[in-house]
């Protein structure tokens, strides 16, 4: 075989591409009862937005980018998750000036540079959620309910939800001389991305995958220790909705998130089925990126699902629906054929799916290929039933066969789905 897909990478293929459709479809009827509408932004953007918004010393920006200059010599990036895109389209088109909340969902693929493994693609896809505007708990609550909601009637069970605040600009300096003079003693001991990010971005060691690093940050002072009053309340009632609404959760002091613009709440869910690559959806505020991209302040809370793990999670239980044609025509001869083309033809445009018999298939083949489709019924249409003008309808369930008058055909199933 000549050419292959590239690492990372994966085609979906039917029947599997059913249960994506499902997860799509799953997430838009939930979104809508919550009011929101759908964003298509582009796949590739100005890789500036990534480097403000994410952060220059993240895992994303440090080493996962896709990114490549273009004909003309502008720095392009394939994105690698859909926030700072959304929060870009949100500014340029004044979206701001709607009623908040303003809320959007979005959908499609995103690109990372990691090491291709189970549940870890180089390109994959998310389903993610915006909303802008309002910053009361009673929005995180909200956006976090709707989380729940869509990943269950998705059919996943046994899912956990983490929560965590990580504060804001008046309450995370103290927090972050404090994890310093912590880490200070330990700073050697560290990976070299961490003794890196031991100036520039404290915070992030805390988000460290290395075995050496998650054992040196050991006892290493809280984020949720050092909230400010407002960052405490919005905490603090923001658990209260969540039990209102029981929704059950763990704090997760550690749950700092790989990107640099959340504040606040953040949040993960994980599952216990996955193995190492556990979480399925992550999400949190981030009350200043709209104002850093040169918008007007605008707090703001979003999540995104990963719909690999979520197919992953499912596919083993999925039912597929996919149905076969309500009638396949099996034809002999030119006539015959033609004859049931128009017909096919006609209740095809009436939404119906037809299937209908190839002239190169012998009769014995297009009755196989009926059977193996799952049509519900097969008319069979030859030289002799032209002349009496009556087909023979097989009802493929019960095999039992009728004579049908070829005229009525069409309106005998038109009516028939109609009841
Ligand atoms: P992880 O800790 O697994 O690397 P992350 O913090 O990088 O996740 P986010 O940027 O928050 O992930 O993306 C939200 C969700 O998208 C994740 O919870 C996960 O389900 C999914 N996801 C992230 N990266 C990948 C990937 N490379 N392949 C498949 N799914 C992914
Ligand atoms: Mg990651």
């Amino acid at each position: 075989m000549k050419y292959k897909a590239l690492k990372g990478v994966q085609d979906l293929i039917p029947p599997e591409i059913e249960l994506w459709q499902h997860i799509e479809d799953v997430s838009k009827a939930v979104f809508k009862v919550y009011g929101y509408k759908e964003l298509r932004v582009p796949i590739i953007e100005s890789t500036d937005i990534f480097l403000r918004s994410i952060g220059e010393t993240t895992d994303i920006v440090e080493k996962e980018m896709y990114t490549f200059p273009d004909k003309a010599g502008r720095s392009i990036t394939l994105r690698p998750e859909g926030t700072a895109p959304v929060v870009r389209a949100f500014i340029e088109h004044n979206l701001f000036n709607l009623n908040p909340p303003q809320k959007f969902y979005y959908h499609g693929p995103m690109f990372r540079y990691e090491r291709p493994q189970a549940g870890r693609f180089r390109q994959f896809y998310q389903i993610g959620v915006e909303a802008f505007g309002i910053d009361d708990p009673k929005l995180d609550a909200e956006i976090i309910c709707m989380l729940r909601h869509t990943l269950e009637e998705m059919g996943l069970t046994g899912l956990e939800f983490e929560l965590n605040s990580i504060g804001c600009s008046n309450c995370r300096p103290k927090y972050r001389e404090s994890l310093k003079e912590f880490l200070s003693g330990r700073l050697v001991r560290l990976c070299p991305d961490c003794q890196r990010r031991f100036e520039l971005n404290p915070l992030r060691i805390m988000d460290c995958k290395v075995t050496g690093c998650i054992e040196l940050r050991q006892g290493a002072p809280r984020v949720i220790d050092f909230l400010c009053e407002d960052c405490r309340n919005h905490f603090d009632k923001l658990k209260d909705y969540l039990q209102l609404l029981n929704v059950s959760f763990a704090v997760n002091p550690d749950l700092v998130r790989g990107l640099d613009y959340y504040t606040k709440t953040t949040f993960e869910v994980t599952t216990t089925s996955l193995g190492a690559q556990k979480a399925v959806a992550a999400g949190g505020r981030y009350d200043r990126l709209v104002e850093e991209f040169g918008g007007p302040p605008t707090p703001a809370i979003g999540f995104a699902i990963g719909a690999e793990r979520i197919a992953s999670l499912l596919k083993d239980n999925y039912v597929y629906q996919s149905s076969g044609p309500v009638i396949f025509f099996a034809t002999l001869g030119g006539e015959a054929s033609a004859t049931a083309l128009k017909i096919a033809d006609s209740l095809r445009t009436k939404g119906l799916y037809i299937e209908v018999g190839y002239d190169v298939m012998s009769l014995k083949s297009q009755m196989k290929r009926a059977d193996r489709l799952g049509a519900l019924y097969t008319v069979i249409l030859g030289e002799d039933e032209l002349k009496s003008g009556k087909a023979i309808l097989r009802d493929m369930q019960t095999k039992k066969q009728s004579d049908i008058p070829i005229d009525a055909i069409e309106e005998n199933f038109l009516n028939r789905i109609v009841a």
